[in-house]
């Protein structure tokens, strides 16, 4: 069937965006049925999705046509958490929201108020158009630090910019590897330019993760180093470079900072002492440093996982390194990428940045729980907050410490406002709920991190209930406040088409009548064959982390192993990765029937010596600690991963746990250094066996 039939006639297919918080931002086929209702969901067939997507996105009509969707302004008239709420009308919901800013801001100043959100949609306006709001009125900011931050540091040390070769390079490689990443459960589009690579060239695929993943299982070479290990590995393979001959060095004298002092630095940093940091055997290393070095054109794609630990920066930088000191980012097919920012948007008119005053207190997202429980370092010189409404995020459960997220979103004395598609985690402990309208019910501009599309989500059917779109939230909100921009007067495809047209880009009748409009830069750009993001021009081997973030003091000069871990000890002996389950993406579509049969249950991946040692069975409940919190899980035993490292992929909803509170009750609001991250695969825990031995979940 073709896009675009005749309007008021179905079934449709009709072009739309997956909003979702994943590199791939996946161009979409809907099949719409009704003006209420979709069909099937496939992937278009561009140059980057390559008509293929995630199974939890084709069965997205379960999400939208869930029965469990909030649709209508809730109001809570129990205890707080008790789950009891009656139903009110937009006015009064949007009136009492309005009325606590108003009374918190003259009580307290207005950064008492904290307006919170993050990536439930990548949509552009919908997503960051709560921004206006919050600057027009001087509420405090958000640190965005829960996914990308750390990353960001690391990637920018070395390179300075926010691109690389373009990922559809992948397909001429003759080796790809995946570092820290999973796209098989992640980007699965990824794995279709990895087969083709391999189909055409019989390119090799290595996989480096602390566990044999979906994308490590179907890998020619799979290491699986001990969490937060990565930059002993990187140094390991630099030194084999430099060793064995396989150092650029002509490429170094014209494009890096200090190339013998790294050289000097990596004598004492080879594979023996790589071995005993990461866990791997010596012959490992030497493999992956022989095949790497060997492979003219050898690609890296770096995922964000191994990026959640307090040194990830670090890693990342040490990593970027690689194809700096072999001088493969000048061919094609080679070079490394972490994720692609340089759209230039100019987002005065969706995040009102004319009406920013940078004095205006700023706290971690991450530490949401620290700021809410009365943290002096994260409040800094400012009030408690008092007030917060919430949008595309459900910090309850996903943000890390999540005992001390709940004691700070069960305080009496804080107003709550959540707007949500479910009754989440932390829409259950709101004071007023409203409901939200789903990516295929609103307007809404998209880029990529993972390719270089900008896209354009139209809406396609109309929401259920009374739904609305976090711009209309926004809207109503602001007139109620007498918050004035003229974003707050402009519909949302106004907003888009002029934030297009002031960016350089087509507009939206262009961009939709496209479908995709390709801002990757050309090849000379892209591979850095005029130079890096630095001032000089060149890579840097000993990056200037001070002017990257505040904690730089324990920054390694040049790439290392950097110790600043949450180490074993005898009381914690097992170092955990709270991964993301395939079926689920953070704690979105824990809430489909199918995405929750295919995950089973809470589940840790232990390795089979530890369960013997522990007397664990297969299937046995095991309960994990620290000093912020215990859960209930079930053993797994897999021998995919080393002794004394245990996975648990999440993010399953609290109320799946034993004693309904979910894995990052154990994950630490420790920032990464230097310039902040959530940790979340750096956590050392204790094991201990439950007695009762549970039959398995039904599959
Ligand atoms: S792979 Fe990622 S972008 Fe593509 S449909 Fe799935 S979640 Fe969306």
């Amino acid at each position: 069937m073709a896009l675009d039939q005749p309007a008021g006639s179905f079934p449709q297919i009709r072009g739309s965006v997956c909003p979702h918080d994943c590199p791939s931002t996946c161009a979409l086929e809907v099949e719409v049925l009704a003006p209420d209702r979709i069909g099937a969901v496939r992937g278009a067939d561009n140059d980057y999705t390559l008509g293929v997507i995630c199974a939890k996105v084709s069965r997205y009509a379960e999400r939208v046509h869930h029965p469990d969707r909030v649709i209508h302004p809730l109001l809570r008239v129990g205890p707080r958490g008790a789950g009891q709420f009656e139903r009110i009308g937009w006015d009064e919901a949007l009136d009492r929201i309005a009325e606590s800013f108003t009374q918190v801001a003259a009580r307290h100043g207005s950064e008492a108020v904290w307006p919170y959100y993050y990536a439930g949609t990548m949509g552009l306006l919908q997503r960051d158009g709560i921004n206006r709001l919050r600057h027009v009125m001087r509420y405090s900011r958000m640190k965005k630090t829960i996914c990308t931050a750390s990353a960001e540091a690391g990637w920018t040390a070395g390179v300075g910019r926010f691109v690389g070769p373009d990922p559809r390079e992948m397909a001429k490689a003759d080796l790809i590897v995946s570092w820290g990443g999973n796209p098989v459960a992640t980007q699965v589009n990824v794995m279709a330019h990895v087969a083709r690579a391999r189909k055409e060239r019989g390119a090799k695929l290595v996989v480096i993760d602390p566990y044999r993943t979906g994308t490590a299982a179907v890998a020619d070479l799979h290491l699986a180093l001990k969490p937060g290990t990565d930059g002993a590995l990187a140094c390991a393979v630099m030194h084999v470079a430099f060793r064995d001959g396989f150092a650029d060095r002509a490429y170094m004298a014209r494009y890096a900072d200090c190339p013998e002092a790294l050289e000097a630095h990596l004598e004492t940093r080879g594979p023996d002492w790589a071995a005993a940091i990461t866990g791997l055997p010596v012959a490992e290393i030497e493999a992956f440093a022989a095949l790497y070095c060997r492979t003219e054109r050898a690609y890296i794609r770096f995922g964000y996982g191994f990026t959640r630990t307090r040194n990830g920066p670090a890693n990342l930088h040490a990593a970027s390194c690689l194809p700096t000191v072999t001088g493969k980012w000048s061919h094609e097919g080679a070079g490394a990428l972490w994720s692609f920012r340089e759209y230039k948007w100019d987002k005065t008119l969706i995040e009102g940045l004319d009406a920013l005053d940078p004095a205006t207190r700023i706290m971690d997202m991450s530490r949401i729980g620290a700021a809410l429980t009365g943290d002096r370092k994260e409040l800094g010189d400012g009030p408690p907050v008092h007030s917060i409404i919430i949008q595309n995020s459900n910090p309850a459960l996903v943000a890390p410490d999540t005992n001390k997220v709940r004691r700070g979103l069960m305080r009496e004395d804080l107003f709550v406002a959540v707007h949500e598609q479910f009754m989440t985690d932390t829409a259950r402990l709101a004071d007023v709920v409203l409901p939200a309208t789903q990516f295929l019910e609103h307007d809404d501009l998209y880029q990529a991190g993972g390719h270089g599309y900008i896209q354009i989500g139209p809406k396609l059917i109309e929401p259920p209930g009374e739904c609305r779109s976090n711009h209309e939230v926004i809207q109503g909100l602001a007139r109620r406040l007498g918050a004035r921009h003229r974003g707050f007067e402009m519909s949302a495809m106004a907003i888009i088409d002029e934030t297009l047209r002031a960016s350089g880009r087509p507009d939206a009748e262009t961009v939709q009548a496209r479908r995709w409009v390709d801002a990757w830069p050309p090849f000379a750009d892209a591979h850095f064959l005029d130079g890096f993001g630095h001032a000089d021009g060149r890579f840097r081997f000993a990056p200037d982390w001070a002017a990257i973030g505040p904690d730089h003091a324990s920054m390694p000069r040049l790439p290392d192993h950097m110790p600043a871990i949450d180490d074993t000890s005898a009381e914690r002996p097992f170092r955990m990765v709270a991964a993301p389950a395939r079926q689920f993406l953070n704690s979105t579509f824990t809430e489909t029937p199918t995405s929750r049969r295919r995950e089973s249950r809470p589940t840790a991946l232990i390795h089979p010596d530890d369960a013997a040692r522990l007397g664990v069975a297969d299937g046995a409940k095991v309960r994990l600690g620290n000093a912020r919190g215990e859960v209930v899980v079930h053993a797994k035993l897999f021998d995919g991963l080393q002794s004394g490292v245990i996975v648990v992929e999440s993010v399953w909803p609290n109320d799946a746990f034993e004693g309904g509170i979910g894995i990052n009750a154990l994950t630490s609001d420790d920032p990464a250094l230097p310039n902040g991250g959530a940790v979340f695969h750096d956590t050392a825990v204790w094991i201990r066996a439950e007695r009762a031995v549970l039959p398995r979940a039904a599959e």
